[in-house]
């Protein structure tokens, strides 16, 4: 295919400036993006815009190109992109913010992201439901001191990774995503060293043990975990930390069981007590309280304690505690026993007797 002319290709003048070009590139592109337009010539349209572009807004080439054309850039070693994946590596940034698709490049073109952690952390009951400070101990990468993370060894020049010719990441497309991740062979610097760092064969990283202290709000459940922004791995060669995450387990409580921010717990009575009303001492978080049982209180019957429950993790104040009643039936009755429940249970009453 005969090349165009590149400023007929974006339709502007010969002195149009980084702003129009840009703008009539944006244009053309949200045209011809192959994820938006399946017409036949739309993705080679696509490409021969963002040759155009390439060419035209950077200053170096634009004045071979205004001054040899096509065959002085062609001299150069620029022969165009290859492919959709050649297009994005170049323009990722101007497409993050077009199809709202990440082609973010490492902070500062920086290494790669360091892995998220996971840390599991066993927590008592009472340690979750009014919350705690933890220490832990992580073992994972740290960067390396000799070479300051770098991944270098003092004094050698980095040179540019073959792989993503520099950028620092590859795009793949697949339908309607397109996922920019950064290179494997550089992590996503661009660069290699060139001699690598011999405490850390040039990953930048060692293996190392780190501490950090853990605060754990009131009214943590099982299952639940934290993520701290920054606290994971260290990025290869002086990228981004990942996250950590702290996984929390809660162990169960011999009495008391969770639901939500209510607490639930059984006490048992005796049967003359469920009749006539008594009180009983019952395990709340706060310690042992006593209740009042109303008299004909009946098996299943519960009674809440308002705030007694479980601090609300968001906005204040407490749930309650249900104590749910359970009424003991005597099994091996005195004789002396059985005779005054008989007479009990001939007694008139306004309801048949308890044993019916
Ligand atoms: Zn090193
Ligand atoms: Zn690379």
């Amino acid at each position: 295919m005969e090349k165009r002319d590149y400023y007929t290709v974006l339709s502007v003048t010969r002195t149009a400036d980084e702003r129009e070009l840009k703008k009539a590139y944006r244009a053309l592109a949200m045209e011809f993006h192959p994820d938006r337009n399946s017409s036949h010539d739309a993705a080679e349209k696509f490409k021969e815009a963002s040759e155009a572009y390439e060419v035209l807004s950077n200053p170096d080439k634009r004045r071979i190109y205004d001054q040899f054309g096509h065959d002085g850039l062609r001299n150069q070693g620029f022969s165009g992109f290859s492919g959709a994946e050649d297009v994005f590596s170049s323009f990722g940034d101007i497409f993050g913010d077009l199809f709202g698709f990440g082609a973010r490049r490492g902070a500062g073109g920086g290494g790669q992201r360091g892995s998220d952690l996971r840390y599991d952390l066993q927590l008592t009951f009472e340690e979750a439901l009014f919350g705690c400070k933890k220490s832990i101990t992580l073992d994972h990468y740290t960067a390396c001191e000799t070479c300051r993370g770098s991944g270098a060894k003092e004094g050698s020049q980095p040179v540019t990774c073959s792989t993503c010719r520099g950028r620092g990441q590859i795009m793949q497309g697949q339908g309607m995503f397109i996922l920019s991740t950064p290179c494997h062979a550089c992590g996503g610097q661009g660069r290699l060293p060139g001699d690598p760092c011999e405490g850390c064969k040039g990953q930048g990283r060692v293996r190392g043990k780190r501490e950090i202290a853990v605060q754990i709000p009131a009214g943590f459940d099982d299952g639940m975990s934290l993520r701290y922004g920054g606290e994971g791995e260290p990025g290869a060669r002086g990228g981004p930390a990942g996250d950590l995450y702290i996984a929390v387990q809660v162990e169960a409580h011999p009495t008391l069981q969770r639901d939500g921010d209510d607490l639930i717990t059984e006490s048992t009575i005796g049967m003359v007590a469920a009749a006539l009303g008594s009180s009983v001492t019952v395990n709340t978080p706060d310690g042992d309280e006593e209740i009042k049982i109303p008299k004909g209180t009946q098996p299943g019957d519960v009674i809440t304690l308002k705030r007694r429950g479980v601090p609300r993790l968001r906005g204040g104040g407490r749930g309650d505690l249900h104590v749910v009643v359970k009424v003991q039936i005597p099994t091996d009755l005195t004789s002396k026993q059985k005779t005054l429940l008989e007479e009990f249970d001939g007694e008139p009453s306004k309801k048949r007797g308890i044993f019916g």
